[in-house]
């Protein structure tokens, strides 16, 4: 998983490493140069006793700032241009890249760094701007169920085939897991073996569908379902929708009406990592016309380059609450940037 942005950074790391140690390594053979010369020059005007003991004084000194040097703006300019390049091809989106870079160039320049444990530092640095990045907003998914009033009301938003029904599933096997009773809503009324797809779930969960027919209105389905809760003292109505191919006027028009309708508690998108730049504008478009709580991205076993991940975070603003890794109940994952950024780092 993130493999190429794992390459990218990595090989960002070695170049930068490489180039402070030769400079450190440069800036070592010219104090050794100068002080042999000095001592030449010194030992020509015989006053040999005295300096000897500035020289051991002076080269005490100097010891301490010989291995160290302070990284300068040209020493970065070119290799970070080429991260930014670079992060663009792993699906980082340009404004993330380009505003981690700025980041990372304002944080490196000026700092001092010894020569053993370039890569150390510069490791530490990007984590830190990566942590950022990842981590600006936090929502604590089950807490946030806990609390609200009876019946909480969540709805599953996104593009089909991103995993909102198998995502769906997975989070009532959490909540059921914290002693809250879920129904499904089979909302989804749209793509074909989709309610099939809702009531296996339900049969292998032990969770009550709520259904109509193929064609139906989704928000009447949600609204039956809100209600069989009510009666029901059911926790949680997790609801299904279509997502068709595109995030087009009559697809939104479409939620807009279930929002009305079943006035959710939580409205949480769900798309696919592997989309890449896709997603990003997908998140927001939906979060312009509708708000959203959170995101959850599926498919991360999945996503080779890493990227959309850092875009989404950054760019929407929306809290990551869950990863996906994989198709059974059990790989959900609680988004923790600290985690991610040390897999993207390893
Ligand atoms: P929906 O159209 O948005 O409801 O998507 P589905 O829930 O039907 O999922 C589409 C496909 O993606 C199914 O084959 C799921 O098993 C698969 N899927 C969902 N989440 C994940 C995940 O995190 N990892 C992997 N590898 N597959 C997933």
């Amino acid at each position: 998983m993130f493999n190429l942005l794992k390459n990218k950074l990595s090989s960002f790391i070695n170049s930068f490493s490489k180039k402070t140690e030769d400079k450190i390594e440069e800036k070592e053979k010219e104090v050794k140069e100068a002080k042999k010369e000095e001592k030449e020059e010194k030992e020509e005007k015989g006053a040999k006793e005295k300096l000897e003991v500035r020289l051991s004084l002076e080269s005490k000194a100097k010891a301490v700032f010989l291995s160290e040097i302070e990284i300068k703006e040209k020493d970065v300019d070119d290799l970070l241009t080429d991260l930014e390049m670079s992060l663009l091809e792993a699906d980082v989106a340009y404004d993330v890249s380009k505003s981690m870079c700025d980041e990372l160039k304002k944080k490196l320049v000026g700092m001092r760094v010894q020569k053993h444990g370039v890569s150390e530092t510069i490791r530490g640095v990007i984590r830190d701007v990566l942590a950022e990045k990842l981590g600006a907003r936090r929502l604590d998914f089950i807490d946030a169920v806990e609390h609200a009033p009876r019946p909480v009301k969540i709805l599953f938003l996104g593009p089909n085939g991103a995993g909102k029904t198998t995502t769906m599933a997975k989070l009532a096997r959490r909540l059921g897991e914290h002693g809250m009773k879920c129904v499904f809503s089979a909302s989804d009324t749209f793509r074909a073996a989709a309610i099939e797809q809702t009531e296996h779930h339900g049969k292998k969960l032990g969770i009550e569908v709520i259904k109509h027919k193929y064609g139906a209105d989704p928000a009447a389905v949600a609204f039956d379902a809100i209600n069989y809760a009510k009666a029901h003292g059911i926790d949680v109505v997790l609801i299904d929708s279509s997502g068709r191919q595109e995030t087009n006027a009559n697809l939104l028009d479409e939620m807009k009406k279930i929002v009305r309708v079943a006035k959710p508690d939580l409205k949480i998108f769900i798309g696919e990592s592997i989309a890449g730049n896709a997603i990003v504008e997908q998140v927001k478009k939906f979060h312009e016309v509708l708000g959203l709580d959170g995101i959850i991205l599926t498919k991360i076993d999945c996503d080779a380059k890493g990227g959309s991940t850092l875009s989404i975070a950054q760019t929407s603003g929306v809290p990551i609450i869950y990863i996906g890794t994989g198709q059974n109940y059990e790989d959900l994952e609680e988004f923790d940037a600290r985690k991610i950024v040390d897999e993207i780092l390893s």
